[in-house]
């Protein structure tokens, strides 16, 4: 398997190869030539797989330059229910190898359980299978890394948790000092691991992005200290949240004759890319409910066909912050797909954006195959979340964070009859505690685990929003 860039000027890779990278030299998102496929066959025998077994089957298509062996080693080591242990109190029973419950709400509807990891959101899913990745392939090659990032909450500690005492791996992170939450806080600064790094800069998360950029803009300085990422657009962060799609589809499902909806809380469209992808490969999917918060860039294109990424002086601060976003950086990659792969198209499409402006598909044939890729969509405002957060605490006594609140929401506008709704839970309530009183006027659930994490010693660097400052601090640690 080889992988191609959206923009169609890079050499193809194989997937060791665009592990530890960003964007292709080109500047576009690296995307497998061609999607695997599974038959009937196939899923008639996936039905029956525990998340282990689901997640090497499919795994093992795009990571097919790793040896079998050594990639079902590192899934048998990455989905274990002694990672995915944060069940909340008062949960549904759980098989502890489940690693994603799905929970039941009422017929037809249900909660995919994507946040019973580390950090208590989903992205520690696929967070954790590229901490072991980077780790096998750095020792392969015997090379180190420097991982560099911005966080506003939930990437920095998915990615913290995930690469905590890993061989060859360092990560600085970079987080803007007093605006995340106390338990956020908590969650990063109180890691012991000698390779984790925490920044808090005076200044805002994009002061923070900005520095990142500053420094990996700086080619002699990055080349020098090996400076990598673990950002959003990372292809096997994409590929390792295709397995959940099937996980949910079959857990919600008695044959696979039957399809299914699924409706995702979305900000940067990772996390649905994967449930495009899924479906290309066979999975039957009915539909792809995108949800968005007031940050509608991604529901108004789906409605009206116009992609207009805003400024980031637009972006809304939300009481469902992960979903703040004004452009969504994995989008390229879906239209890619409904370019007919294209590249020449998509370069044009991105030469507007990337000069700060937008596309308009309304009349052209794109928009007229739109529909083929079953995608609906809808926001969600701070209201909706809390009136959506208290309805299903009242009628079904489960407790849901805002993230999957603005899913829920807009899922229950699109439900067709006899077709399961699966709304993916994209973290724990715990995580965003005074939305939760806001709506329920009491405390979040938290996991056992998790009682009393305030109180740790924490390890945390305060600096001034200065590229130099955070070089030096590198160049001293790394
Ligand atoms: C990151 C995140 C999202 C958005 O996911 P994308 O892949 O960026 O679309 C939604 N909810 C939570 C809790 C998140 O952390």
């Amino acid at each position: 398997m080889k992988y191609i860039s959206t923009r169609g000027n890079s050499p193809a890779q194989t997937f060791s190869e665009i592990l530890l990278g960003g964007l292709a030299p080109d500047g576009g998102l690296y995307l497998p030539e061609s999607y695997p496929q599974f038959s009937e066959t196939d899923l008639a025998a996936m039905r029956a797989m525990n998340y282990r077994e689901l997640a090497f089957t499919i795994l093992s298509r795009f990571a097919d330059d790793i040896p079998a062996a050594d990639l079902r080693d590192i899934v048998n080591r990455t989905y274990t229910a002694e990672v995915y242990k944060h069940v909340r109190t008062g949960d549904h029973a759980q098989n502890a190898d489940d690693i994603t419950p799905t929970v039941k709400l009422e017929d037809n509807l249900f909660l995919l359980s994507l946040s019973n990891g580390p950090t208590l959101a989903f992205k520690d899913m696929a967070m954790q299978l590229l901490g072991n990745l980077f780790e096998y392939v750095l020792e392969k090659r015997g090379e180190t890394i420097n991982i560099l990032g911005a966080t506003s909450g939930d990437t920095g500690s998915a990615a913290e948790y995930a690469m905590r005492g890993k061989h060859g791996v360092k990560v600085f992170m970079l987080s803007p000092h007093g605006l995340m939450s106390e338990f956020q806080r908590a969650q990063m600064y109180s890691l012991p691991d000698a390779n984790i790094f925490n920044i808090a800069i005076r200044g805002m998360f994009d002061d923070c992005q900005d520095i990142v950029k500053a420094v990996s803009n700086d080619a002699a300085f990055k080349a020098q200290y090996r400076i990598g990422a673990v950002n959003s657009i990372n292809w096997a962060r994409v590929a390792a949240q295709i397995v959940y799609y099937f996980k949910g589809y079959f857990e919600a499902t008695r044959t696979n004759d039957e399809s299914v909806a699924f409706a995702v809380p979305s900000g940067n469209f990772g996390n649905i890319c994967a449930g495009h992808v899924a479906r290309m490969m066979g999975l039957p999917v009915a539909k792809l409910v995108l949800a968005t918060n007031e940050n509608d860039v991604l529901d108004e294109f789906f409605r009206s066909g116009v992609y207009r990424p805003r400024a980031t002086a637009e972006t809304r601060v939300t009481s469902s912050p992960s979903m703040d976003i004004s452009k969504a950086s994995n989008f390229e990659r879906f239209a890619f797909d409904l370019a007919g792969r294209d590249a020449s198209v998509v370069r044009a499409w991105w030469g507007k954006v990337d000069a700060g402006g937008s596309f308009d598909l309304r009349g052209t044939p794109y928009m007229a195959r739109l529909p083929e890729f079953r995608f609906a969509s809808g926001t969600s405002s701070h209201a909706d979340r809390l009136a959506t957060i208290r309805a299903t605490w009242e009628k079904y006594g489960v407790m849901i964070d805002p993230h999957t609140a603005d899913g829920l929401k807009v899922a229950l506008t699109r439900r067709e009859s006899g077709v399961p709704m699966v709304v993916l839970e994209t973290a724990q309530p715990v995580k965003f505690a005074e939305t939760i009183r806001e709506a329920l006027g009491r405390e979040p659930d938290r996991p056992r685990e998790l009682e009393g994490i305030e109180a740790l010693p924490q390890r945390v660097e305060v600096m001034e929003a200065e590229a130099g400052a955070v070089k030096a601090f590198i160049a001293a640690r790394a």
